[in-house]
């Protein structure tokens, strides 16, 4: 058979069907060439080589509920294995917008105001592309989750970041308002917030918000952890009064129901319908990960920051001498044997992040307080 291929494909065939070697270079296009493998995945397979706990890459090393799980199971055996409708089949949609109004207190139209995506991710880049032209400016906060950056630039969008700072990572409210121009398309927020744990205050949505209605910027409003939400109750932006119209809520079901390697919801309705014990026990089990892990940083000689929802935490490892925060993290694992995220990579200025790392408690209780036990006996604080 003859090889085909296109300036994109890495492999080409000979005739027996083998695999020929990939032929370089392969010119990825400029928009995207700053661009690396994620963080995420750098560190995961770092934690496997080196055999280290893994508290960087937010996801559970336990398993979803058995309900959820039966759920899939049951729609595949009822055959419900074909396509679906490309913005959610109507069960779905209808099940969508009762869940977001129990919530919020909005009522949606489930038809014309709700869209089914494969995962969050999905749902920012179809937002970010169907919303903004090239040139427009998109003002972000960081840190921020690294594929805000990635899909702004396919869309040719000018970033405007404003940076978050210890110890709670409030908004600059001068900042806010002088980066926001005529030119301004939109804000992309994310409460509770990834990396810091943050929670955007009534305050903070309020100034956000009536900037937002004077000069005429949308808000995408990424609420994933929104079910994670433990001092203070979560807030979703489009509640705000003149929001509604102005803001894309975008959300998931794969923090929530610990299932984050599915990114599929087509067929899952029930989900939405679970019962509200499910949320309450969902949380608590959170907390008393939070509490372990957060007190045992401390004891360790981290200075931790509070965070108020989400699964993670940040913490200041400058008490511990390294330079920053990569070369902090590259000790952590070859060293200590735990994985953290070193948060330079969520700044647009890598070094309003250097003296901070990331860690996530969605581990089982035995992880947490084996990771800690590690770095309680291999790091020490300099005096
Ligand atoms: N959202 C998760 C985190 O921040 C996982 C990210 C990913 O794997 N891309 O850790």
């Amino acid at each position: 058979m003859a090889a085909t291929t296109s300036a994109s494909s890495v492999s080409t065939y000979n005739e027996n069907g083998v695999s020929n070697p990939p032929q370089y270079p392969l010119q990825v296009a400029k928009r995207l060439e700053k661009f690396k493998t994620t963080i995420f995945t750098q560190m995961s397979m770092l934690a496997v080589k080196h055999g280290a706990i893994n508290l960087g890459q937010g996801f559970p090393n336990f398993d979803g509920p058995e309900f959820v799980k039966e759920a899939a199971i049951k729609a595949i055996k009822e055959g419900k294995n074909q396509y679906a409708r490309g913005y959610g089949v109507p069960d779905l949609n209808t099940a969508v917008a009762a869940r977001f109004k129990k919530d919020s207190g909005l009522v949606v139209d489930p038809e014309k105001e709700v869209t089914v995506t494969s995962g969050c991710t999905e749902a920012i880049a179809a937002t970010i592309l169907g919303l903004i032209n090239p040139g427009d400016e998109v003002i972000l906060f960081a840190p921020f989750y690294d594929s805000y950056e990635a899909t702004l630039s396919m869309a040719g969008a000018k970033i405007k970041s404003i940076t978050l700072r210890p110890p709670d990572f409030s908004i600059p409210i001068n900042e806010l308002k002088n980066a926001v121009s005529k030119n301004t398309r939109a804000v992309l927020m994310n409460t509770p917030h990834n990396p810091t744990g943050k929670m955007f205050t009534r305050e903070e949505m309020d100034i956000l918000a009536s900037l937002c209605i004077e000069n005429d910027v949308l808000v995408f409003s990424d609420e994933v952890y929104d079910k994670l939400a433990f001092e203070a109750d979560h807030i979703s932006m489009a509640s705000l009064p003149g929001m509604y119209e102005r803001t894309v809520t975008m959300n998931s079901l794969g923090k929530t129901f610990s299932l984050t390697g599915w990114k599929i919801g087509q067929q899952l309705q029930q989900l939405f319908r679970a019962p509200d014990s499910y949320y309450e026990e969902l949380k608590k089990d959170y907390e008393a990960k939070k509490a372990i892990l957060v007190e045992g940083l401390k004891t360790v000689g981290f200075v931790v920051y509070p965070s108020s929802g989400t699964y993670f935490v940040i913490a200041d490892h400058t008490p511990f001498g390294l330079n920053n925060d990569v070369a902090f993290c590259e000790y952590l694992i070859q060293e200590v044997g735990v994985v953290a995220i070193p948060t330079s990579v969520f700044y647009l200025n890598p070094e309003d992040g250097k003296n901070l790392v990331r860690f996530t408690f969605c581990k089982d209780e035995e992880t947490l307080r084996e990771a800690v036990k590690r770095m309680k006996q291999k790091l020490k604080v300099l005096v």
